[in-house]
């Protein structure tokens, strides 16, 4: 038996011959079919594909050498065993000629036929073997340069010389480069001119595995940089190269000769942003654009060194805006944004080119100035940016105004390191607030000492809220008519565990400073409410409560907040009166109108405290749910004969009297001062002269005698 299947036509008009040699190939294991003829042959052929053909030369109608011709002229895929019994040498040339792949003489052996046949089959398969493995071959060529091609990276090969042999179309539309371009140059004509050395160095890579360079940037020329779609750092691409060296094998010991380098390229442009803005962002405060701390540092750093070695001086400047939380408060943090963003402009304009400008805090900035010659040259600029700020700015079509205070240390007298530096110009900032002007001030030593003693304050105050070491104390407040208390107000202490009682005059002012007013406030209203409910149950004579509010209370606190706690005491408005400053109210006059309405909505009474010492525009008067004025102490110490301080009392009791408010005198000490306020008929007063502020135990004490008088005198 054969190995190999086949289909073979038997061409001969000898009808005996014919069926012989299909009885003979039929044997074989080949499928074997006849005809008898050359026109016969020629359709069969067109019908359906053979393997082999046997073919007679000498037929009727049509001779082989005919069938041959449209063989070759149909193209046909078949293997042509010519047969003959003409032996003449031209015969078996023409047909070999003619396309024949061998010839057998008739008559012939049995063996020499089925060998003949035998082999012409093996050809046959070997051929289709081969066009199947190109047709692979070509397949796969055509996949790997497909894959090669469409890769998103630049794939190439250079010779041992460093010139192009390869690389793949992605070169177009990263560089703008067509591949044949490139092939024979050296790779040099694409790499940035300053990366060149490390483009050496990877390029001519020799190393193969593991220790080839892998992940290199490098930055690649475009061929023009108008056409680039992908500008980067003028026309130059970003990539991150992997490359390594090229072999082969020349000999059975394994000998191996370097070709060249094979290397990869990867366009790392959208890598190379996002790590751009990763940065910006690590080093920028994001709502202003400048700078931030991180990056303040780092150049100061910087300036420091460079100081020292050139021998100038420089200045850190440490700026904080004085009323930023009130417009926060009041106008909302959009705005509050928006006028961050207006300084964070101003600030800019105001500097010069190689100054840092960062934010570093809500409402603080610091300045670097690199190079200054004298301490002249840091005041100038801290000069120039107050009056910068001093200028309004529009938000919302309000006119707002902040001030500044800076505070400056000078390098090397302030600070021989930036950290001494920003702390120094941040303690002589401190210092200027605390004085409570705008303006700048140098640091000196003595600040040292006010500051931290003002830090541990604020953290003792956070103790003290939560300790239990507030205390309120209570000043009656006298109708001087019939000598009976009227009011109360309450007064906050604070028993600090080393200094003992303290005044609020020396932790309220700081209180608003960092926020802890909140919780003070807070603690301050309940109490009050509290002791103001046991006074009421014991059933004494009524009387109002007055509670001081700071600005911030009144900005934060919702107005839902204070009736609840009236609520939760049992307490009615009415009974309530809380002072506010003038300042308080000029500062946001529209929001201010609303919460106190909404508040005398619900009986609870306002009085102005301080009255006369702050803003001097009376128009508010008129326009808010105001009950009471309380003269400051400042003009009833006034009150003497030979001063025209009285006349200011007077004015003021007059007007508030044609305005129809109660007023009380703040501060009595004397008795002159009592009878003058009396002459004017401003009848309710508070002062040592009546009586100091006292505990709650000894306030019920006196409520009581009052009492008892009364009855006494009523009986
Ligand atoms: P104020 O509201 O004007 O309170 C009156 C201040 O004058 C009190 O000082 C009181 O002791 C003092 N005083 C009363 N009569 C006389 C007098 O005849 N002569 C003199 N020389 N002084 C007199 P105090 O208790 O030290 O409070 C100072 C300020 O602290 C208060 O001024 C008020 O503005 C603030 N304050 C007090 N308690 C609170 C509070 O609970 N919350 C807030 N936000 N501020 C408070
Ligand atoms: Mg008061
Ligand atoms: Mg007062």
């Amino acid at each position: 038996m054969t190995e190999f299947n086949g289909r073979i036509l038997v061409a001969d008009d000898d009808q005996r011959a014919a069926a012989s040699v299909e009885a003979l190939i039929t044997l074989q294991g080949y499928e074997v079919s006849v005809v008898n003829n050359g026109e016969d042959a020629v359709a069969e052929l067109k019908r359906r594909r053979y393997d082999v053909l046997l073919l007679d030369l000498m037929m009727p109608r049509m001779t082989g050498i005919e069938v041959m011709d449209f063989i070759q002229q149909s193209e046909l895929d078949v293997t042509v065993i010519v047969m003959s019994g003409d032996t003449s040498i031209e015969n078996v040339i023409h047909s070999l000629r003619h396309g024949a792949y061998d010839y057998l003489r008739k008559p012939y052996a049995p063996e020499v036929l089925t060998l003949t046949v035998e082999n012409a089959i093996r050809k046959c398969h070997l051929i289709q073997e081969n066009q199947r493995i190109q047709g692979k071959l070509a397949h796969s060529e055509r996949l790997y340069r497909y894959m090669v091609n469409s890769s998103p990276d630049i794939i190439y090969m250079l010779d041992s010389k460093g010139r192009f042999t390869f690389i793949n179309t992605r070169i177009a539309s990263l560089l703008g480069y067509e591949p044949k371009e490139l092939i024979g140059q050296h790779f040099s004509t694409l790499v940035y001119p300053e990366d060149l050395d490390k483009a050496t160095h990877i390029f001519n890579e020799r190393r193969t595995g593991e220790r080839a360079t892998r992940n290199v940037e490098l930055r690649l020329r475009c061929k023009d940089s108008s056409a680039s779609p992908r500008i980067f750092d003028n026309n130059t691409l970003p990539i991150e190269l992997s490359s390594m060296g090229m072999y082969v094998v020349e000999d059975p010991q394994g000998s191996r000769r370097y070709m060249g380098t094979y290397g990869v390229a990867r366009d790392i442009t959208e890598r190379k942003r996002a790590e751009e803005v990763i940065r910006y962002q690590a080093f920028h405060d994001l709502l202003t654009g400048l700078p931030n701390r991180a990056l303040f540092k780092d150049r100061l750093h910087l300036s420091i060194s460079q100081a020292r070695r050139s021998k100038h001086g420089l200045a850190v400047m440490f700026i904080d805006l004085d009323r930023f939380k009130l417009v926060n408060d009041t106008l909302g943090h959009v705005r509050g944004d928006e006028l961050l963003q207006m300084v964070a402009t101003r600030l800019r304009g105001s500097m010069r080119e190689g100054d840092t400008i960062a934010r570093v805090g809500g409402d603080e900035f610091i300045i670097l100035i690199p190079q200054i010659n004298s301490h002249d040259d840091a005041a100038h600029a801290a000069q120039k940016i107050i009056e910068e700020l001093s200028q309004p700015f529009m938000l919302e079509n309000h006119e707002v105004f902040v001030s500044t205070s800076i505070g400056i240390a000078a390098f090397p007298e302030h600070g021989a390191d930036m950290d001494t530096l920003i702390k120094n110009a941040d303690i002589a900032m401190y210092h200027i607030k605390e004085n409570g002007r705008d303006g700048y001030e140098f640091f000196d030593d003595e600040m040292k000492a006010r500051v931290s003693h003002l830090l541990s304050l604020e953290s003792g105050l956070r103790k003290a809220v939560e300790n239990d070491q507030l205390e309120l104390l209570y000043q009656p407040q006298f109708d001087i008519r019939n000598n009976r208390i009227v009011g109360v107000e309450a007064l906050v202490r604070w028993n600090h565990p080393e200094q003992g009682l303290m005044s609020p005059v020396d932790f309220v002012p700081h209180a608003e400073e960092c926020g802890l007013i909140m919780a003070v406030g807070d603690w301050v209203l309940r109490q009050a409410l509290s002791d103001m409910r046991a006074w009421r149950e014991q059933g004494l004579p009524e009387f109002t409560l007055c509670v001081n509010l700071s600005a911030m209370q009144l900005a934060h606190e919702q107005v839902d907040r204070f009736v609840s706690m009236l609520d939760e005491f049992q307490i009615p408005g009415s009974a309530l009166e809380l002072e506010i400053t003038e300042n308080v109210i000029m500062r946001d006059l529209d929001s201010v109108a609303n919460k106190l309405n909404l508040l005398s909505r619900h009986g609870v009474k306002i009085a102005i405290d301080d009255f006369g010492t702050g803003y001097s525009s009376m128009g508010y008067l008129q326009k808010l749910p105001i009950n009471t004025i309380k003269i400051d102490r400042s003009f009833v110490w006034d009150i003497r004969p030979e001063t025209n301080g009285a006349s200011i009392v007077n004015a003021i009791v007059a007007m508030a009297k044609g305005l129809g408010l109660n007023i009380i005198a703040e501060g009595v000490e004397t008795q002159a001062q009592m009878n003058h306020l009396a002459a004017l008929e401003c009848n309710v007063v508070q002062g040592f002269l009546l009586s100091k502020p006292l505990t709650a135990d000894a306030l019920v004490k006196l409520l009581k005698a009052a009492e008892g008088e009364d009855i006494q005198s009523a009986g």
